[in-house]
Order: C-alpha cells, then structure tokens, then sequence
C-alpha cells in the first residue's frame, strides 16, 4: 500500500487539525487518542511517512526506530504506567482492522486490560 498523504495523521503532523501532545522530538509524535478505550490511551507515530510497521521496519532510519521506541518509554514515564503495567499495540492491514493508513502504537493503561484479544 502507498502512503497517503491525506490520512488523518498525516494532517495532525502538518499542524491542519489539533491533537493533545504527550511527547514530541524530531522522528516521533505522542498524542491522546480522540476515543480512548481505556484510561490512558496514547497514540505514537513515526513522523516518516510509513503506512504499518512492516513499511516502517523496511525503510525507516535505525534513529527513527530507536526514536519510536524510545518515545513509548516517555509515555510510559509521563502517564505513570511503569509499575502498573501497559500494553502496545499495533494494527497492521484489513485482518488488523487498521483505520489510519499512518503507523500508530496504542499504548494502553490505567487498568487492567483484561485477554490480549477477543476469544471466539
Ligand atoms: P487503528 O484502528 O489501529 O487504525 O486506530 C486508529 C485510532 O486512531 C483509533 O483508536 C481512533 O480513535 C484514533 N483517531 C482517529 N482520529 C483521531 C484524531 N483526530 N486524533 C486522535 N486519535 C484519532
């Protein structure tokens, strides 16, 4: 899939509509999710345009890995989930249920969030 442009993402990086920061530094944003599913529900983006992570995994710098991962940390440390424990997540494609064709990591917490998936 190419990237596109005129995903939501890529307009809340443009600065066209707003988000609520967390974190910011020069590869990665951090913003609230507009329908959190849980108390803390924080999204992180690559400020790359990468569509999923397989995308960003193939083409991204090893400083913009390392930013995206150290970004979750900051969330983690901002919102105060160390010792209570949280969950990444990532949608990946039609299976996954991805909306926005920009990568995004869900970080989850501020209680407990039951089985890893729905069981069927
Ligand atoms: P996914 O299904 O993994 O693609 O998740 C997309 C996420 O983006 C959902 O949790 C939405 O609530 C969230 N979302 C959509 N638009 C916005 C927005 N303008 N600001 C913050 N989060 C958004």
């Amino acid at each position: 899939m190419s990237y596109d442009d005129k995903n939501i993402f890529a307009r809340i990086l443009r600065g066209e509509i707003p988000c609520k920061k967390v974190f910011e530094d020069a590869h990665t944003l951090a913003f609230e999710d507009i329908n959190p599913q849980a108390p803390v529900h924080v999204l992180v983006i690559p400020k790359g345009k990468y569509v999923s992570m397989t995308d960003f995994a193939e083409k991204a710098s090893d400083a913009e890995i390392a930013a995206l991962n150290r970004a979750v940390l900051k969330v983690v440390e901002a919102k105060g989930l160390m010792s209570s424990g949280y969950r990444v997540l990532t949608n990946a494609g039609a299976n996954a249920h991805q909306e926005v064709p920009h990568l995004h990591l869900h970080v989850f917490g501020g209680r407990a969030l039951g089985s890893m998936l729905v069981k069927r």
